[in-house]
């Protein structure tokens, strides 16, 4: 999948964050907060969870998402939902 395969999607099904993976202390997930005007997106990645060690947002690209996705390839099947869900 490309970026901006990626885009399109998240704009066909309304979503606005994409899990990247779940803390292993309190379970909440890291991930892709999807904003701006819809669409287009802008995509920024957070590392914070429910225990607040931060809280921080870094601005990414759709091409990183996307390239996530195919490195998981299959194996985060929980963090990936999004993707298949209708
Ligand atoms: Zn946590």
């Amino acid at each position: 999948m490309t970026g901006q395969e990626i885009k399109e999607l998240c704009v066909k099904k309304q979503i606005t964050f994409i899990p990247h993976h779940d803390c292993a202390i309190c379970g909440e997930y890291t991930g892709w907060y999807l904003f701006g005007s819809w669409p287009p997106y802008e995509v920024a990645y957070s590392s914070s969870c429910g225990c607040g060690f931060r809280d921080h947002a870094e601005p990414d690209t759709w091409d990183s998402i996307a390239e996530w996705v195919c490195n998981s390839n299959g194996e985060l099947r929980d963090q990936y939902k999004w993707l298949n869900d209708n």
